[in-house]
């Protein structure tokens, strides 16, 4: 990302919301000039629709591959639901513009991802991936010598992940960083793996400010990933590990609310062929679109 462009949008955007508070502790409005209804004036406008991961790009480069399941990739998945996501949003919002981070098979990087959103003001940022456990290591006897058995170390895919994770932004850069740890990762053209978390901006004053935005959208962002978790088990009945803080590059850098959907495990057999089928990509896509109409009415309403 261009740090002197993202700079400007942070000052930008940090003298928009400065000057919204003073706004909002200027002078009461005369009680006759009040209409009969109040209208906040917030509208959300522009809902980014990001498809995690994609292919090594034709001219080369860096890309992150994602997960996969036993016949389909995450990049893939990620893909055709977020499509469905655009379509079904803008068939509900037609007055919302839906921007797409990516809509062919080819990736873009979580940097240019954030660029994306932020150069289009996007007023929700919705990144659909899938979750996928390492394998885990397991010894296994593979003969005996002078009476004492010889193990070896193997890897064995630990298949027993099930269900759906919502993860919003976290400001704890220490501990445990876990599943979140895959939606960060490149490779590079030797393969070798580069783990994207490294803070936003060099100059100290950009990342306070941007640290300062996304407090103030820390609340709306755990709002939505809860609306979209109750959809999930509530209206289809998917299990769920809830919704969790973590450090994850593209909610760290999108200044606006924005939510990672882990949309189920693609190295389970059961949940890779809900994720692979029509009826598994719509269920997620409308139970993403009606929390997105909840949250919507709720924030239009409040003006916040
Ligand atoms: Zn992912």
């Amino acid at each position: 990302m261009k740090n002197k462009a993202f700079k400007n949008l942070i000052y930008s955007l940090s003298i928009s919301v400065i000057s919204l508070t003073l706004f909002s502790f200027s002078n009461p409005v005369p009680i006759k000039n009040i209409p009969p209804v109040v209208d906040s004036g917030f509208k959300i406008r522009t809902i980014i629709v990001d498809a995690g991961h994609g292919d090594r790009p034709p001219q080369g480069g860096r890309y992150s591959p994602g997960a996969q399941g036993a016949y389909s990739f995450e990049r893939n998945v990620t893909l055709a639901i977020a499509k469905k996501l655009q379509d079904e949003l803008e068939k509900q919002f037609p007055d919302v513009k839906i921007v797409m981070t990516r809509n062919d098979n080819y990736d873009v990087l979580w940097g240019k991802r954030a660029e994306i959103a932020n150069s289009n003001h996007g007023d929700l940022f919705i990144s659909i991936h899938c979750n996928a456990l390492p394998d885990r290591k397991v010894r296994e006897v593979t003969g005996h010598k002078h009476h004492k058995p010889v193990y070896r170390t193997v890897s064995v895919a630990d298949r027993s992940g099930k269900g759906v994770l919502l993860l919003v932004y976290s400001t704890n850069r220490i501990g445990p960083q876990n599943e979140a740890l895959r939606e960060n990762e490149e490779v590079g053209d030797d393969n070798k793996v580069i783990t994207s978390t490294e803070n936003k901006a060099d100059d100290p004053m950009a990342a306070i400010l941007l640290n300062q935005m996304k407090n103030k959208y820390r609340k709306q962002s755990i709002h939505m990933a809860d609306l979209i978790n109750t959809e999930f088990t509530q209206t289809d009945g998917r299990p769920s590990d809830g919704v969790r803080e973590q450090v994850v590059f593209v909610l760290d850098h999108t200044a606006m609310p924005s939510v990672l959907v882990e949309t189920g495990y693609i190295n389970n057999h059961e949940e890779e062929d809900y994720l692979n089928s029509e009826k598994g990509q719509n269920e997620i896509a409308g139970s993403i679109v009606r929390a997105v109409q909840r949250y919507k009415d709720e924030v239009e309403e409040s003006g916040k």
